[in-house]
Parts: C-alpha cells; structure tokens; sequence
C-alpha cells in the first residue's frame, strides 16, 4: 500500500493515470477538483463561492481545500491514497504530511509528470469527459466510438469543463508555474520526487508509474 501524489500542470494526465490506477489496484482517488465541481453543481455555500475562482482558473484557498482533504481522509481508506491536483501550494503541502501523520500514515512518493505547454493546450482544449463513469476523451485523439455516447458506460451525459478554454487556461497554467511547480524542490529535497514522460502513451506512462510504486511496496 502506497500513498501517492501525481503532480504536474493542467493536462499532463493525472487524473487518467489515477483512474487506472483504481481500476488495476484499489487505490483511493483524492481529487480536490473533482471534489470541488461537485461542491459547485450541488449549490452548496462552498460550491458558489469557489464557482467563478475556478472557472477563472485561479486557485481557491487553501483553507477550503485542506478542509476537504481533512474530511476525506478521516473517513476510510483503500488500497491507499493517490493525491491527484492536491497539494497545489507549499502551505497544502506541509498541511497533507500533518494530516498524514495524524492518522499515522507517510508519503511514499511524489509523481511528477512532465509535459509541455504546446501538448497541454492541445490536450486540454479537445477534452470531454463522462459525467456518469469519469472517462476522459479527446475530439482529436480519442473520440466516442458513437458520437454522443460514452464507450464504457454508454451514458450521452458527456461534458466539457467550463475552465477547459484557452483564457482559463492559460491562468491555470501560471497559477502552477507560480504557485505549484515550487513543490517540486520541496518534494526533491524530501527524497520523495520521481520523474514519468508525460508525452508517452497512456500505457507507457502507466507503466513507469506502476514501477515507481513497485519500488515503495
Ligand atoms: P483540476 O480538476 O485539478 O484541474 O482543478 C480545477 C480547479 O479547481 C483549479 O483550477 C482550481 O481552481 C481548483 N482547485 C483544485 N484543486 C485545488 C487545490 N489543491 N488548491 C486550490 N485550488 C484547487
């Protein structure tokens, strides 16, 4: 059992790399943004007050986003943890190894995955994805096989994020060079980081993430 985060900027395939992940071992997803959506389309208070920070592609704060992880991480675990789009700031970062410790659990490895600008505005302005099963599309390279329905699950719920243009993203892009890709030096000096080729494929990069965590096993 490891627990894991995936670092890397908007597009480089986390969340992909984490559904696998899943699927082949009974990992928990942990995705603040994920989580921050559904706070979003429920209407709570939370939810409207973070609304126009994320479609903007600013991040919203850190006390919002510790209090989530806080509550999900006090309630159960499987196959352990994969940290996907937390911690984005140097506070969230020191904030998870308290939580961690707290209910007597460690970090055993930060997945950076490298990728660059050019093939994230790319990747990221075709992206759908299922609203019911989570599966990730692209209109150029990886469309339904049935226009309008979802190949796995067979829902026509398909949906485009509201922060997945060119304007948010491109402020998405700057809060990570800003704000997240510091952890990077915290995360080497702590003797946790290891490097994946996120331009590789879908499989080949799973596969240099399932070696990664072979190791902490
Ligand atoms: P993601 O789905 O990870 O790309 O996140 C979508 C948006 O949710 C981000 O652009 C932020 O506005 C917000 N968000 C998600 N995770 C965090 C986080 N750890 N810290 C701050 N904002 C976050």
């Amino acid at each position: 059992m490891a627990n894991i985060i995936l670092l890397g900027p908007p597009g480089a395939g986390k969340g992909t790399q984490a559904r696998k992940l899943v699927d082949e071992r009974g990992m928990v997803q942990l995705s603040t943004g994920d989580m921050l959506r559904e706070a979003k389309t429920s209407g709570t208070e939370m939810g409207k007050k973070v609304a126009e920070v994320m479609d903007r592609g600013e991040l919203v704060t850190d006390e919002i986003v510790i209090g989530l992880i806080e509550e999900k991480l006090s309630s159960g675990q499987g196959n352990g943890f994969i940290f996907d789009g937390f911690p984005r700031t140097l506070p969230q970062a020191d904030a998870l190894g308290r939580l961690l410790a707290k209910i007597g659990q460690k970090l055993d490895a930060v997945i950076e995955m490298r990728v660059d600008d050019e093939v994230l505005v790319h990747r990221i302005s075709g992206r759908f994805t299922c609203g019911k099963c989570g599966e990730v599309y692209h209109d150029a390279t990886k469309p339904t096989k049935v226009a309008g329905t979802c190949d796995v699950c067979g829902s026509t719920d398909l949906r485009r994020r509201a922060d997945d243009n060119e304007e948010s993203l491109r402020t998405r892009l700057m809060e990570y060079y800003k704000k997240t890709s510091p952890l990077i030096g915290y995360y080497y000096h702590a003797g946790d980081l290891f490097g994946v080729d996120g331009l590789a494929e879908i499989d080949d990069v799973a596969a240099s993430v399932a070696a990664i965590l072979d190791q902490q096993v």
